[in-house]
């Protein structure tokens, strides 16, 4: 396995194949996702009370700026070694991203559908530039979801939601990635749960690594909802799913029993957390660390952040926090939250200097 570990230009299939769904016959359609960084987090796990050996998995840096990119690379070249033409999703934003990316890369077509006027500028922008046919559905995001199930049920088309299983596949490679840079799994694992897909997918992660000795232990892995997007939380459906985090603004998880299975198995925890604290995390992880990810990553850390309030992690704990995607997907949100706005000045060095305080 090391030759193909240190394969770092080659993407996540051709990283970890001998535990992906994938043969000599697939055709490996690849941007070189994965290998993200494990960024250790000092000043930020001071800022949440200390005493933890905080990292931060930066699925940002993935060729189209989140995770899914990992679960795409496998969902699309399974389509087309099956042959399909088209690939379709419904999507909050950064899977419609992904698909248009990878599917452009296959020569495939690329057909998604977002919720109108809800899907974050950077995001929206991604799938026009590669040319995905883009239908902003009247609805939410499981409204556009159950008409994509519907699509589905035809050969030449490819569902590439979190619902296709080789999407979950590819997910669980970044559990791989991080057992591999701390030499085991962390104590705990935090991540924002929206579709549930991902906590199912390092779930299966965690446990695969474990089963083949790669890893001694396992995690506890602790997701968190928006208040207002938090059925897993709530125990039943949210019929309008509300949250600046717009990536978790999902009120019928797809994977909903593979995250209690991922949360019952590791002994983990589900909490929700409000848009106050999501946008307090949001300005904490840039304002600490420099690490500008969009509000839906940050609603893991504020997850965190009240896990510590009420005594869950023990000091000395150590703790991955998985910030799903990057900052520049939700531009209106930074500039709209952050905690400083731009000074307008003359052109001359006085005045520069009086609006530096020097
Ligand atoms: C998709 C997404 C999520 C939610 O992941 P699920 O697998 O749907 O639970 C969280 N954050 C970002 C940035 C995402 O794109």
């Amino acid at each position: 396995m090391s030759q193909e570990k240190s394969n770092r230009a080659g993407g996540v299939i051709r990283r970890y194949a001998a535990l992906l769904p994938v043969s000599g016959a697939t055709p490996v359609v690849t941007l070189a996702e994965g290998d993200t960084p494990l960024v250790r987090a000092p000043r930020l796990a001071a800022a949440v009370g200390g005493g933890l050996d905080l990292y931060l998995k930066c699925e940002g840096l993935n060729p189209t700026g989140s995770f899914k990119d990992r679960g795409m690379t496998v969902a699309v070249s399974k389509a087309l070694e099956r042959g399909a033409r088209v690939v379709v999703c419904a999507s909050t934003g950064n899977t419609s991203a992904s698909a248009a990316a990878y599917a452009a890369r296959a020569g495939l077509r690329c057909v998604v559908l977002i919720p109108e006027g809800n899907v974050a500028l950077g995001k929206l922008a991604q799938a026009l530039m590669c040319g995905a046919t883009t239908l902003q559905v009247r609805g939410n995001f499981d409204v556009a979801l159950a008409l994509v199930r519907q699509l589905g049920e035809s050969d030449a088309v490819e569902v590439v939601n979190s619902i296709n299983p080789a999407r979950l596949e590819g997910q669980k490679t970044a559990a791989f990635e991080i057992c591999d840079a701390l030499g085991d799994a962390p104590d705990y694992h935090f991540l924002p749960v929206g579709n549930a897909g991902n906590i199912t997918a390092y779930w299966k992660g965690y446990r695969e690594y474990h089963a083949e000795g790669q890893s001694d232990t396992l995690p506890r892995m602790m997701g968190f909802q928006a208040a207002g997007a938090a059925p897993l939380v709530d125990g039943a459906p949210v019929a309008r799913p509300d949250t600046v985090a717009s990536a978790i603004r999902i009120g019928n998880p797809a994977s909903w029993q593979g995250a209690r299975a991922a949360l019952d198995e590791s002994g983990g925890h589900i909490g929700k957390v409000t848009d106050a604290e999501i946008l307090e995390a949001y300005k904490l992880a840039a304002s600490t660390e420099g690490v500008f990810v969009e509000p839906a990553s940050a609603a893991a850390l504020a997850g965190l952040i009240q896990c510590r309030r009420e005594g869950r992690i023990e000091a000395g704990s150590i703790v991955a926090v998985t910030l799903t995607g990057h900052g520049l997907k939700d531009p209106d949100a930074a500039v709209q939250h952050a905690p400083v706005q731009p000074v307008i000045v003359e052109a001359d060095l006085a005045a520069v200097k009086a609006a530096m305080g020097i």
